[in-house]
C-alpha cells in the first residue's frame, strides 16, 4: 500500500473504494475480498511499524471493519440481487438480454430474455426469469424506471427460465396471465423443473422460487390496457410448447414472441415441429417492426428474425423424412439429422438430438 500524506487521505481512499463497491454490480464475495485485503495491509503496516503512524492504521482498520459488518447483513441475508440490467429497445419497452447457456449456478438461471412495458397507468411484465431472485432483480429494475405499479405478469410459456421469477410479484395487486393450457402444464411440470434446477443451480439461488399459477388465462386473443397503451396477447396452438403466448405492443410495434422465436440459441422443440412451422406463418403476419425473442438479440428486425429458425426446421424435417422413407431407425437417424445447421447455432449439441428424436416420432406418422 502506498504511503499517504495524512490520515484523512488514507480514510478517503478507503471511503472511495467502499463507495465504488456499493455502486458497482459486484457480489458480496468480492466486497469481502477487497475489504479483507485492506484489513490485511493495515495489520502488516501495524506489525512492521511502517508507512503511516500507528494510530492512523488503527483508525482505518476500525473503519474498514465497521463498514464490513454493516455490509454483511444486507449482502448475505437477502443475497442482495442487483437491479437487472435492461435496455429500452423502444419507448417504454425495457428488456433484459439473457445469456445463451443452460440454467446454471454461474448464471443464476438468467438465460431468457425478460422485459416490461410501461403504460400511462400501469406496467406489464413479460416473463420473470429463472429464479425468484431474478424476478426480484427485475422488480428493482422496474422501480428504477417508473413509479407506476406492476399490474400484469405475463408468462409466455411453461419453461422454468421464463416462470421461475413469478413469486417475486406475489403480494401485490397483480394479475398473472398465461395461455389457457399453462395452469395444467405448470402443475404437471413445476416440481420436476424445481428439482432438476436445484441440482444444476443450487438450492441457495432458488430460495423462494415457488409455483405461481395464472390468475387469468387466454384461449385465443385478449387485449390489456396499461393506460393509453394496448398489449395484444395471443395464445398459439402447440408449437414450441403447448402453452405459447405472444405479446404485441401496438404502440411501438414490438412483439414479445417468447420462445416461438429463437435467435443464435438453437430452438428446442417441446411441442410440435409441424405445429411450430405452421405458427411461423401466423407469426410473420403480425405487423411488428421488431421482435424480442425468447433467446437471442433483444431488438431484432421483423419478420426477418424468423428465417434462421424456419431454415433449421425445414432442414431437420427434410433429413428426418428422408431417413424415415429409407427405413432408417430413429436411433440412427437422429445422429445426423439437422447436422448441416450445426455451424449456425449455439448450444447445438445440447438440443439438436433431442429435437430430432421428438420430430422423428412426430413425422413417422405423416
Ligand atoms: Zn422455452
Amino acid at each position: 500500500m502506498t504511503r499517504h500524506a495524512s490520515k484523512a487521505a488514507y480514510l478517503n481512499e478507503i471511503r472511495g473504494l467502499i463507495t465504488k463497491m456499493h455502486n458497482a454490480s459486484i457480489g458480496a464475495a468480492y466486497r469481502v475480498k477487497v475489504i479483507t485485503r485492506f484489513a490485511a495491509h493495515s495489520f502488516i503496516a501495524v506489525h512492521n511499524k511502517t508507512g503511516l503512524r500507528l494510530s492512523y492504521h488503527w483508525a482505518a482498520l476500525v473503519y474498514v471493519l465497521l463498514t464490513y459488518f454493516s455490509l454483511v447483513p444486507i449482502s448475505f441475508a437477502a443475497d442482495d440481487p442487483r437491479p437487472l440490467e435492461v435496455k429500452e429497445v423502444a419507448p417504454g419497452v425495457f428488456v433484459h438480454k439473457g445469456i445463451n447457456a443452460l440454467m446454471l449456478a454461474e448464471n443464476g438461471g438468467a438465460i431468457a430474455n425478460v422485459g416490461f412495458v410501461v403504460g400511462a397507468q400501469s406496467v406489464a411484465v413479460i416473463d420473470t426469469g429463472g429464479s425468484r431472485r431474478q424476478g426480484e432483480a427485475l422488480l428493482k429494475s422496474i422501480e428504477q424506471h417508473t413509479d407506476l405499479p406492476v399490474r400484469w405478469v405475463i408468462n409466455t410459456h411453461v419453461h422454468p427460465d421464463h416462470v421461475f421469477g413469478n413469486a417475486a410479484f406475489l403480494g401485490r395487486d397483480v394479475a398473472f396471465v398465461g395461455h389457457v393450457r399453462l395452469p395444467d402444464a405448470l402443475q404437471q411440470r413445476f416440481e420436476h423443473y424445481l428439482a432438476a434446477n436445484r441440482a444444476s443451480m443450487t438450492e441457495r439461488l432458488l430460495a423462494g422460487t415457488e409455483l405461481v399459477l395464472p390468475t387469468e388465462t387466454v384461449a385465443d386473443v385478449r387485449q390489456i390496457d396499461l393506460g393509453g397503451r394496448i398489449l395484444t396477447l395471443r395464445a398459439w396452438p402447440v408449437a414450441h410448447t403447448d402453452s405459447d403466448l405472444t405479446v404485441f405492443d401496438e404502440t411501438t410495434g414490438t412483439l414479445f414472441s417468447g420462445d416461438l422465436v429463437f435467435l443464435e440459441h438453437l430452438p428446442s422443440i417441446d411441442g410440435s415441429l409441424r405445429g411450430w412451422q405452421k405458427a411461423l406463418d401466423g407469426l410473420a403476419a403480425i405487423p411488428a417492426t421488431r421482435v424480442v425473442p425468447g433467446h437471442g438479440p433483444i431488438d431484432s428486425p421483423w419478420p426477418a428474425a424468423i428465417e434462421p429458425e424456419r431454415r433449421y426446421f425445414d432442414a431437420l424435417a427434410k433429413d428426418l423424412k428422408t431417413a424415415i422413407d429409407a427405413g432408417i431407425p430413429l436411433a440412427t437417424a437422429v445422429q445426423t439429422a439437422g447436422e448441416g445447421e450445426r455451424g449456425d447455432w449455439l448450444l447445438f449439441d445440447q438440443f439438436n438430438m433431442r429435437n430430432a428424436t421428438a420430430a422423428y416420432a412426430e413425422l413417422e406418422w405423416e
